[in-house]
């Protein structure tokens, strides 16, 4: 089980539409396809992410500095070549003396990330055994919600009340709307009519995306008191994270999710002891891959914390499934919105009955589809994107 080779291929495919968040607007998908060979015939091959402004340097990591200290290691050993990736020099001219140096860090972690989930899918086809069950397997199937409720030019409550039907009549447990956009009342608004519309039993989360500040989280949460709503995300602003959060949790009364842009367990850790959030939703691909996500999960776990997980449903599915504090994995129904889910994979998983069945292949139990990939590839020099939030 020795790794022959490592390689890391960018993929960029612009969307049909543009789409709106709290605080943002998406035109293109971009993904990384990892892939570690091994002298047994495996090749563990993982996707994620969807970074433009970085992934030259994400690439550059994981050829120029990672493969070379992977090369003749064994795949078992995902711990000790975790840390290898993690202490090693990577001359990203870090001077550690600005925050804007942080930047190669979560350079340096996503690249990590890309590694580790592409090792542990070659550490489960090489035994034979899907991810989910080597993580602790404590289910076989999640619940799904959809991510929606975008704002978008011309769409009305019809349109809006719509979209949220059709996401119940596929089958989903629920959605994750957005907010944050709009003035609070609105806002508000827009959730009572998807409320009413779908039924007192649709699972309803809402998203802002980092739009507000704590009073006006504190009041949207006041004013959708009744609506039964399963969590608020990322409901403040960028700078204020520790202590506003807190402050939505404690007069909010609905449980705080965030920790998507989290890059490490550290983060996590802090936000966990600040006492800032109820759910975690921290994303494998950006922090630190599997081995990383496995430690974040069992801290969460021993302080009544649930595991959420931000988008990323291929390799979500399998840890969401294998921990007791796993919630919701979470899908586009929009193909629109990220065609390489539906493009990529060879094979969609289960969804019934508003659950998605864990795919019992071995490794993460997804083959990608080769001609995607080569119709997507960009020279990783050419890699950019005008998007702006
Ligand atoms: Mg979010």
């Amino acid at each position: 089980m020795n790794i022959t080779d490592v390689k890391a291929i960018p993929l960029v495919r612009s969307l049909d539409e543009t789409f709106f968040g709290g605080t943002y607007r998406i035109t293109s998908r971009n993904t990384l396809v990892t892939e570690v060979w091994t002298d047994n015939g495996v090749v563990g091959q993982a996707f994620g992410g969807d970074e433009w402004r970085y992934q030259t340097e994400i690439v550059r990591v994981i050829e120029e500095k990672f493969k070379p200290l992977l090369i003749g290691e064994d795949v078992r050993d995902v711990e000790k070549l975790w840390d290898r990736m993690f202490y090693c020099e990577l001359d990203l001219e870090n001077r550690s003396i600005h925050t804007l140096d942080l930047a190669n860090k979560a350079v340096q972690m996503q690249a990590i990330s890309g590694v580790d989930i592409a090792l542990w899918d070659a550490l489960g086809k090489s035994l034979n055994t899907p991810v989910y069950k080597l993580l602790g397997g404590f289910r076989d199937e999640v619940p799904v919600v959809a991510i929606g409720g975008y704002y978008a030019k011309d769409k009305g409550d019809r349109e809006l009340i719509a979209e949220m039907v059709g996401y119940q009549e596929m089958g989903l447990t629920g959605v994750k709307m957005k907010v944050g956009r709009v003035e609070v009342a609105e806002d508000v608004r827009r959730v009572q009519i998807v409320r009413k519309a779908t039924g007192p039993d649709f699972v309803i989360a809402c998203d802002a995306n980092q739009a507000w500040t704590p009073d006006e989280a504190i009041e949207f949460c006041h004013r959708v008191a009744d609506l039964n709503i399963r969590w608020l995300e990322e409901p403040v602003q960028w700078y204020d994270q520790l202590h506003g959060l807190r402050r939505v949790r404690q007069a909010g009364k609905i449980p705080v999710s965030a920790g998507q842009g989290e890059i490490s367990r550290f983060g996590c850790r802090d936000l966990i002891l600040s006492e800032a959030v109820d759910i975690l939703n921290v994303d494998v691909t950006i922090a630190g891959g599997i081995t990383e996500w496995r430690k974040i999960a069992a801290m969460a776990g021993m302080l009544d914390i649930s595991m959420g997980h931000h988008e990323e449903p291929q390799v979500a599915i399998h840890l969401l499934a294998s921990v007791a504090n796993g919630l919701y994995v979470e899908i586009f129904p929009d193909r629109d919105r990220d065609p390489m889910w539906y493009e990529l994979p060879v094979q969609q998983p289960v969804i019934r009955d508003g659950y998605m069945k864990v795919p019992y292949e071995s490794g993460l139990g997804i083959a990608l589809n080769h001609e995607v990939i080569s119709k997507y590839f960009v020279n990783p020099s050419e890699v950019h994107n005008p998007q702006v939030s």
